[in-house]
């Protein structure tokens, strides 16, 4: 019972409520983007968040494209959102446009002016910020309040057919100017821009605001709840107020309603449209994908599925109260999804050539090696082992350290899935770089299994020289340097310049010859790997990291 009510948001709550009583008989939710950027994690939470409320309770979830302001829609984002969501597995009933309702709004501005809900004023924006008042101080009345209905209606009328420039005069709801409520202050509803619209083209040149299209929107739509963030708290009231007004609450019942969840942030992490935005436009990153952004084609080209982010929003849940979560939470969830889905294989990063002295010159054998130790349904391939090889640099070194357990001369390892092998000899160059490894091999440890009981600690991954296929690894960090903190005072961004490492002489076994754009793969001890889409060519397949194996996060202890 206690783990039924913890398991239940409280947007399920109120839903439930609102069923139970017969508010609405089927919820419908939407997912309402401006087309002015791609969309990012943050906005995987909404649309997950509304898409799954809408399946759980056997309603509607609507993709609605919030376009009622000109300047900086474009159709590309429109495109590119609708890929992100359907990528992300939420279906949507209906694709929409809030441009396709100006004639309704204009109607609805209309209806408030009749009703003398609403007034043109001739100030400017300047002088309205400055009546408003403080939060201390109630504001002032518009000169304009006490236009008659037929001035209002005259004037809105030329505000629509272009009489107006830009800022000349602005329809305003009267509302409350003394309001303890900055929003009820008679906020402007209607504006003058003569600017072209990606949709409706010339056609107006006056533009609804934000707070009064967004209530019509979802009414006319019969959204039942209205799912945003934590800053529209204090515009709820005017949500309400518009609707009350126009007569919506009464058709379905109740409805719509707004309800606000905290927003998602991580920590040290660039995540803001804006900024994501900043970047791209500054060249600092290779487009709004670039493996290195939080924005949703970023996550899929470097590797994440749209399982792990949906783990990743469940473990944040649906709260009321702002907080922040960690970057390493979103690695937890890849690397569960991967774990047992996806092949091990084996990737030297940073290869060093290693001879196996006593075994047959000119020999390749086929070892049979499982695909996933923890799936057997991954089956297993065959990895050719031959008399040269090659290890990681690191995986060697002339005088180990204590609890070194990995190659140095005299030393007995197993190489992975392979056979034990006891290093006998190396050679350096002029500058002291490791340039050759001499070993032996024992035959009777094939598989990597002791022959006599006797032990080694350490195992390494190899790859065969012959077969071996040369492939550029990037690896990633942050963008940002955690160190000092996402922004500077001045407010640029701090970058990390190390965020990409391309190493382009990697080797991998033959297997990975066919990858796929997008496939991904665990490189044993390295990390996951996915297929880069826009970089590999047929030869040469590009492999993002998606994330290394250790991690440093730790799942919070669920509450019994
Ligand atoms: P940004 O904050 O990055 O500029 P935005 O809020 O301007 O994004 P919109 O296109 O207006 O982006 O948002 C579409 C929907 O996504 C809204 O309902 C908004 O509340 C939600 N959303 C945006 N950012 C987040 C976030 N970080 N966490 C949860 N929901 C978000
Ligand atoms: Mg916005």
């Amino acid at each position: 019972m206690e783990n039924e009510v913890n398991s239940k948001n409280f947007i399920e709550t109120i839903i439930e409520k609102d069923l139970a009583e017969g508010k609405c008989t089927e919820i419908c939710t939407r997912f309402p983007p401006e087309p002015n950027g791609y969309l990012h994690i943050g906005h995987a939470k909404s649309i997950l968040l509304n898409y799954g409320l809408a399946k759980k309770y056997g309603g509607k979830f609507n993709m609605r494209f919030d376009d009622t302001n000109p300047t900086k829609e474009k159709l590309e984002f429109v495109e590119s959102i609708q890929e992100d969501i359907r990528w992300l597995g939420a279906k949507w009933d209906e694709t929409l446009f809030a441009s396709n309702y100006f004639p309704q709004m204009y109607e609805s501005a209309v209806k408030l002016i009749k009703k003398g809900k609403a007034y043109v004023s001739d100030l400017s924006a300047e002088q309205i910020r400055e009546y408003r008042g403080t939060l201390t101080e109630p504001g002032k009345e518009d000169p304009s309040v006490n236009r008659s209905v037929e001035e209002n209606l005259a004037l809105f009328e030329d505000m629509k057919n272009g009489k107006f420039a830009d800022g000349e005069k602005v329809l305003r709801a009267r509302i409350d100017m003394a309001s303890p409520n900055m929003n009820m202050r008679d906020p402007v509803i209607y504006r003058v821009a003569h600017m072209t619209h990606h949709n409706t083209g010339d056609d107006w040149c006056i533009y609804p605001m934000y707070d009064f299209a967004h209530p019509i929107e979802d009414a006319i739509e019969g959204i039942t709840h209205s799912i945003c963030t934590l800053e529209f708290e204090d515009h709820r009231p005017l949500y309400d107020w518009v609707v009350m007004e126009l007569g919506y609450k009464n058709e379905p019942e109740g409805h719509p309603r707004q309800i606000e969840f905290a927003k998602l942030y991580l920590k040290n992490i660039v995540t803001g449209k804006r900024y994501i935005k900043k970047l791209v436009e500054e060249g600092i990153v290779d487009g709004w994908d670039d493996p290195r952004l939080v924005s949703i084609s970023g996550l899929r080209r470097r590797g994440f599925t749209p399982e792990s982010i949906q783990m990743f929003v469940d473990l944040g849940g649906i709260s009321k109260a702002n907080s922040t979560s960690d970057y390493a939470m979103l690695e937890y969830c890849i690397r569960e999804d991967l774990k047992v889905k996806r092949p091990r294989v084996m990737a030297v990063l940073d290869p060093v050539k290693v001879i196996i002295d006593n075994y047959p010159e000119g020999q390749i054998e086929m070892l049979s090696v499982p695909n996933n130790q923890e799936n057997e349904d991954l089956g297993s391939r065959e990895v050719p082992f031959g008399r040269e090889i090659y290890i990681e640099r690191e995986d060697f070194m002339e005088e180990p350290p204590k609890k070194y357990f990995r190659m140095f001369p005299g030393n007995e390892v197993r190489l992975m899935n392979a056979y034990f092998v006891k290093c006998v000899d190396f050679k350096k160059d002029a500058d002291g770089k490791v340039t050759e490894i001499h070993c032996t091999y024992d035959p009777a440890s094939k598989g990597g299994n002791s022959p006599d009981g006797r032990k080694v600690k350490g195992t390494i991954h190899w790859v065969a020289a012959e077969t071996a296929k040369e492939v550029t690894v990037r690896l990633y960090e942050n963008i940002i340097d955690e160190e000092k903190g996402v922004y500077n005072e001045d407010g640029s961004l701090n970058l990390n310049p190390n965020s990409l490492v391309e190493l382009s002489h990697c080797l991998v076994e033959p297997s990975l010859a066919d990858a796929k754009a997008y496939e991904s793969f665990q490189f044993v001890r390295n990390g996951f790997f996915c297929v880069d889409y826009k970089d590999s060519t047929e030869n040469h397949p590009v492999f993002n990291r998606i994330v290394s194996l250790k991690s440093s996060f730790k799942l919070p202890k669920q509450e019994a």
